[in-house]
């Protein structure tokens, strides 16, 4: 299948082309077909299966017909993270035709967004309170949106931002096509979309478990050792960008720290960090400054890093919900990438409980020349195996950006 077969605009075609996309993925497939006809979708799928431009591009052909200067289609999303991601993929895929994107959410001053709305736009990408807030003001007009996104949903239900939403709905024209994106399906999500969606077409991509690129291991470790395990881990393993996981920002905060004392290019993402800080450490880790980001599960929404190859669940997620986010940042369209998560005895019921959404058992391992002391790794989760062994040329200890590119190709060769 190729993106020709939709017939699309030649100027998003040709934008297509420029960000190097050559295949639709398993859910662009299923999807823009359906949105181009107008229907309604309610989209079962992660982050990282390609869902972004699979409504966007259909969202770019609707617009570049018709009306312009005026918002047509709105955006919907949890994080400020994830609405930059969709708003730099949509100039990026509209970059050819008149259509214009802006964002709207908090943590900012309001002057310039205010301002890009004044100068007119078709695609508004927004967090629900600072919407409110704009539409509270009179600074945006919602009455000609013609196509309504609703983006990770669950996480938008999670956040508390359901009665947002309800209010956002309330200003909306009722002849609309509205499109519904959710990793999961708890009961109040699945009640908010058969009250909004119209007859939708459901398309579902590897729905709850996460995306079959990316290999699952299990360190059983008591927690006094696990700063340590870590650190050997790392030594050992072949990465490229590694996101680790917290259970709290303080955690996040202590352990980059502590990494970074020991060489490694670390930084945290927390909720305590200012936007700018934030912004920082993102960008930092996307360019390369950072190898090793730390972060909390809210913190990390949106994170849109392509070659994540390794995700570190330092501390174990307290919802499958929360593991299948996380693991979904790495594996990313098309490419492999593992998921590694210490565990000690009392993080037993969540690893059952993942095993079944899984479908398998988790790789039980053990890591070699570590000193786990008196903890025998086999006598709480059962049989390990050894740590996958890689050479020694594939892991320098303190990685200098090249070496860095090195070890990261050697992990493309190795999966
Ligand atoms: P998303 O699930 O929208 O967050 O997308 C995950 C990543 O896949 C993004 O970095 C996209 O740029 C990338 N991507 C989306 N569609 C394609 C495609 N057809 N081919 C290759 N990469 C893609």
């Amino acid at each position: 299948m190729t993106f020709e077969q939709f017939s699309l605009d030649r100027r998003i075609g040709a934008a297509i082309h420029a960000v190097g996309y050559t295949t639709p993925t398993p859910i662009q497939q299923q999807a823009i077909p359906v949105v181009l006809s107008g229907r309604d979708v309610l989209g079962l799928a992660q982050t990282g299966t390609g869902k972004t431009a699979a409504f966007l591009l259909p969202i770019l052909q609707r617009l570049t017909n018709g009306p312009l200067r005026r918002v047509r289609a709105l955006i919907v999303a949890p994080t400020r993270e994830l609405a930059e991601q969709i708003h730099q993929m949509s100039i990026d895929l509209s970059k050819n035709t008149q259509v214009r994107s802006v964002t709207v959410y908090g943590g900012v001053s309001k002057v310039h967004q205010v301002a890009a709305l004044k100068r007119g736009a078709e695609i508004v990408v927004a967090c629900p309170g600072r919407l409110l807030d704009l539409l509270g003001d009179g600074s945006i007009d919602l009455s000609h949106v013609e196509v309504l996104v609703l983006d990770e949903a669950d996480r938008m239900c999670d956040m508390g931002f359901l009665p947002d939403i309800r209010r956002i709905l309330k200003v909306l024209p009722q002849r609309r096509q509205t499109l519904f994106f959710s990793a999961t399906m708890p009961d109040d999500i699945r009640e908010l979309a058969d009250h909004i969606l119209k007859d939708p077409v459901t398309v579902q991509i590897g729905m709850i478990a996460p995306v079959e690129t990316v290999s699952h291991a299990l360190y059983p470790v008591p927690d006094a050792l696990k700063r340590g395990l870590l650190m050997a881990l790392l030594e050992q393993t072949a990465t490229g960008r590694v996101l680790i996981f917290t259970r709290t920002k303080h955690r996040a905060r202590n352990l980059a720290r502590d990494l970074a004392k020991c060489g490694y290019r670390a930084s945290a993402l927390q909720g305590n960090m200012s936007q700018n800080q934030r912004d920082q450490a993102i960008n930092g880790f996307r360019d390369g400054k950072y190898d090793i980001l730390v972060a909390t599960d809210i913190a990390s929404r949106g994170i849109d890093v392509m070659e994540i190859t390794h995700v570190i669940n330092y501390d174990m997620p307290d919802t499958i919900d929360a593991y299948t986010h996380r693991i979904g940042r790495t594996g990313r369209a098309h490419q492999s990438g593992e998921a590694f998560t210490l565990a000690s005895v009392e993080n037993k019921p969540m690893v059952q409980m993942i095993e079944e959404v899984l479908g398998a058992e988790i790789e039980r391992r053990r890591l070699p020349g570590f000193d786990y002391g008196a903890f025998v790794p086999e006598s709480q989760f059962g049989r390990t195996a050894p740590h996958r062994q890689q050479r020694a040329d594939r892991h320098p200890p303190r990685r200098g950006a090249s070496e860095k590119r090195h070890a990261h190709t050697s992990m493309r060769k190795m999966v």
